[in-house]
C-alpha cells in the first residue's frame, strides 16, 4: 500500500489539514505503507510561494516525514510541480475525448447550472470551450454534475490531476474530510472511465471535520487556526496536538500526532471503503 498528503499551497495549513495528516500518517505506517508528499499547484491563479514554504516548515516542525516526493520547495519546482506532468494529464484527456464520454462546453460559471452542451455536438477544437465528461448515472450531486475536466484556458481541472496523480503515483490509500465525499465519488467515475485501472482498490477513509467557533468549515484564511500562527505564538508543538485533541473532544492529555490519531480512530474506526 502507499498513501499520500496532499495539501494545496493556496492557503497556510491549519488544524484541520494537520488532523487529516496525523490520521493519514497513523494509519499508513499501520500498514507499512511509504508516504507520498503531493502537492496540488496545477490552480496557479491561487498558488503562492509562501503557502508552499509553510507546508514543508509546517510538516517539519510537526514531525511528518515522508519516503516519497519533494524535501525542499527548489526540489518541488525542480521535479514534483504538476506541471511536470502536464503530458500525462494531456494523454488521459485525449483517452476520455476519444473513448466517446466527454463533450464540449461554452457555458459560463453563471449559466452552467443550464448547461445542455450535452447535445450540441460542440468541437472540443473551439477556442474557449471546457471539457466535461457526461455523468449520467453517476449519482452526483448538482454541483459535480457533468463536471469540468479541462478548463477553458486548456488546462486540466483538479479533479482529472488528482485521479491521474493518483494512479501515476500507485496510491492505493487515502484520507480526507468528509466535506471530500462528493469529490470522491466524482473520482471514482473518472477514473471507472479510464480504459485500464486499479483505482476501485483504492481505500478511502472520510473522517469528520474540526468546525470553527460557529461551526463553519475552518477556511486556509482561518488565521488563528493556522500553524504558522500557532507556531509563533508557542514553539512547543505538543500544544498544537492538544488544541487538535481539544477541538476534536479527545480529551487533554493528546500532545503527538500519534496520540491524535489514536485516540480519533478510537471514536471513529476506520473500517476503509
Ligand atoms: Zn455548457
Amino acid at each position: 500500500m502507499k498513501s499520500r498528503l496532499a495539501p494545496t499551497p493556496s492557503g497556510y495549513l491549519h488544524i484541520g489539514n494537520i488532523l487529516s495528516f496525523c490520521l493519514t500518517d497513523y494509519l499508513a505506517r499501520s500498514y507499512n505503507a511509504p508516504l507520498l508528499l503531493r502537492i496540488d499547484d496545477m490552480d496557479s491563479d491561487r498558488v503562492r510561494p509562501q503557502y508552499l514554504e509553510d507546508i514543508f516548515s509546517s510538516l517539519l516542525w510537526l514531525g511528518f516525514h515522508w519516503e516519497e516526493g519533494p524535501i525542499t520547495v527548489a526540489d518541488f519546482e525542480q521535479q514534483y510541480s504538476q506541471r511536470h506532468r502536464l503530458p500525462l494529464y494531456e494523454k488521459a484527456l485525449t483517452d476520455l475525448r476519444d473513448s466517446g464520454c466527454l463533450f464540449a462546453c461554452t457555458c459560463s460559471r453563471k449559466t452552467a447550472d443550464l448547461c445542455s452542451c450535452l447535445t450540441k455536438g460542440i468541437s472540443f477544437e473551439q477556442p474557449g470551450v471546457q471539457w466535461r465528461i457526461n455523468t449520467a448515472g453517476a449519482g452526483l450531486s448538482d454541483s459535480l454534475n457533468n463536471f469540468v475536466v479541462r478548463k477553458k484556458d486548456g488546462m486540466p481541472a483538479y479533479q482529472l490531476c488528482s485521479v491521474v496523480d493518483d494512479l501515476h503515483f500507485r496510491v492505493t490509500l487515502v484520507v480526507r474530510g468528509e466535506d471530500l465525499r462528493d469529490s470522491t465519488r466524482a473520482q471514482l467515475f473518472l477514473a471507472s472511465r479510464f480504459p485500464a485501472n486499479d483505482f476501485s482498490g483504492i481505500l478511502f477513509f472520510h473522517h469528520p471535520l474540526i468546525l470553527g467557533a460557529n461551526g463553519s468549515k475552518l477556511s486556509k484564511s482561518a488565521g488563528a487556526t493556522s500553524v504558522q500562527y500557532l507556531r509563533e505564538k508557542n514553539p512547543d508543538r505538543r500544544d498544537l496536538f492538544r488544541l487538535i485533541g481539544r477541538s476534536c473532544g479527545l480529551g487533554d492529555a493528546i500532545d503527538s500526532k500519534e496520540a491524535v490519531a489514536q485516540a480519533f480512530l478510537q471514536s471513529h474506526p476506520f473500517t476503509g471503503s
